[in-house]
């Protein structure tokens, strides 16, 4: 497939993919962190994942300590950029921020660590941490994005030689490849690897587990094993005309979009996007950027179903994107091979399925057809399972990895496990979350502390 969309300028691209939130100045920042109130007890801090000390940090940027505030924010997270621009701050600690009861706007606590980690990385990333002495034990971490960097960090710091096997050609994961670029951006992504590989980890990418190290060799070399592979096997609509060019998976999308290589990404004029997670809105929502002339998002259920959040629906909508509730697609025709349009089917909901939301039910003779010349699938991620089964005792529930969720331990005490892998897709605050947790995880399985 080709660009069928019309070009824009240069500026329009990067005007389109300007950062939602930007940056604070200094003034901002002070003004905005003096509104704290320093709860006691603060319901910011204990929605947090990583239950970062919010005040805290927010006193110390107060008291112009903006190196001390990134330490308290990093102390507790190591993947705090990417989640200070691209948490759901406004269900976790924003959200949870007490000027919401008097009606009052909340403490904008994701741009004040923005504020603060910015500093830290546009200073050359002044030392505060000291990893502790080596204590002759090794941890390999397959997989380098959010689960996999913060496992590997905490590691590192409590001693173990820690080495990250990534099968891409950079570490970073969903933060670098996954994340729309008006939110993060791929040198915020890869500044937190540098901070990760400042602590000693040693990083080999475009190393796949299976094949280019096999599970053998791995269980040799290291004494505990984490795995932070994410779901990168895609679920297809097992639709006719999946194969036509122009249908092609969400994720695919977006990693090409991340490149900021705007011309070169594929695009239709009028484009549909399959699923109403937070990764469809995010596709149709660069696609619509991109200067796509329609795009829809295609949901079998209806808006209160919907996965994606209040706000990232909004954006959507904002930028002009159409939702078709309560259709699902049952075939992609196509001409010469390429993508013509898409027949739909109108769907009534019943009862509440296993996961609690109404289920869809095709209405008879309720056919469709909408023309298109772009289908983006995004109905789902899987664990991408071609070294998992290799892995003896490993236990899997749904599809996911089943974990001790304390210690991250997995059914083969040797294996340790967090963020989308074990989780089915949540957000990267978790990942960061169970990435550490792992790593003490890791050390009480060692030397039982
Ligand atoms: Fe500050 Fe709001 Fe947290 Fe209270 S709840 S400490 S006001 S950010």
């Amino acid at each position: 497939m080709t660009n069928l969309a019309p070009k824009l300028t240069h500026e329009q691209y990067e005007n389109n993919f300007a950062e939602l939130k930007p940056a604070f100045t200094k003034n901002q920042a002070t003004v905005e962190a003096n509104r704290c109130l320093y709860c006691f007890d603060s319901p910011c801090m204990k929605v947090c994942p990583t239950h970062i000390d919010i005040s805290t940090f927010i006193k110390k940027i107060a008291t112009e300590n903006v190196k001390g505030s990134a330490k308290t924010i990093l102390e507790s997270n190591w993947i705090a950029l990417t989640c200070a621009k691209a948490c759901p701050v406004d269900v976790l600690c924003e959200g949870a921020c007490v000027y919401n009861e008097r009606g009052e706007k909340p403490i904008e606590i994701g741009r004040l660590q923005r504020y603060a980690i910015d500093w830290y990385f546009e200073h050359g990333m002044p030392k505060l941490f000291t990893p502790a002495p080596k204590n002759g034990k090794s941890v390999g971490i397959i997989g380098g994005g959010p689960a996999g960097l913060s496992c590997a960090a905490e590691c590192a710091l409590l001693g173990f030689d820690v080495t990250i096997y990534e099968a891409k050609e950079n570490a970073g994961g969903l933060d670098l490849w996954g994340i729309a670029p008006y939110k993060v951006t791929r040198e915020d992504a890869l500044n937190e690897v540098k901070l990760v590989e400042s602590f000693g980890v040693k990083i080999k990418t475009n190393t796949q587990i299976g094949k280019d190290i096999s599970i053998t060799e791995l269980e040799k070399k290291h004494d505990a094993i984490f795995i932070g592979v994410g779901l990168s096997k895609n679920v297809d609509l097992k639709i006719p005309g999946e194969e036509l060019k122009g249908v092609v998976h969400a994720l695919e999308f977006i990693e090409k979009v991340t490149t900021r290589k705007w011309s070169s990404v594929d695009l239709g004029k009028h484009v549909a996007v399959i699923g109403a997670g937070n990764t469809a809105i995010d596709a149709a929502t660069e696609a619509k950027r991109l200067g796509a002339n329609e795009v829809a998002i295609i949901y079998r259920r209806s808006e209160n179903e919907m996965p994606a959040y209040d706000f990232e629906f909004e954006l959507a909508k904002k930028d002009g994107v159409v939702f078709l509730f309560q259709t699902a697609p049952t075939k992609i025709i196509g001409n010469n091979g390429f993508v013509e349009s898409m027949e739909c089917l109108k769907m009534k909901l019943s009862e509440p399925d296993e996961s609690g939301r109404r289920k869809p039910e095709p209405i008879p003779n309720s056919e469709f057809t909408i023309p298109v010349d772009m289908v983006i699938k995004s109905v789902g991620y899987e664990v991408n399972d071609h070294f998992i089964s290799q892995i003896q005792n490993l236990k899997l529930t749904k599809g996911n990895i089943s974990v001790n969720s304390e210690t991250m331990q997995t059914s083969n005490p040797k294996y340790f496990a967090g963020g989308d892998c074990t989780s089915g897709g949540r957000e990267v605050v978790n990942a960061a979350a169970e990435g550490k947790r792992a790593a003490r995880g890791i050390e009480k399985m060692i030397f039982n502390r």
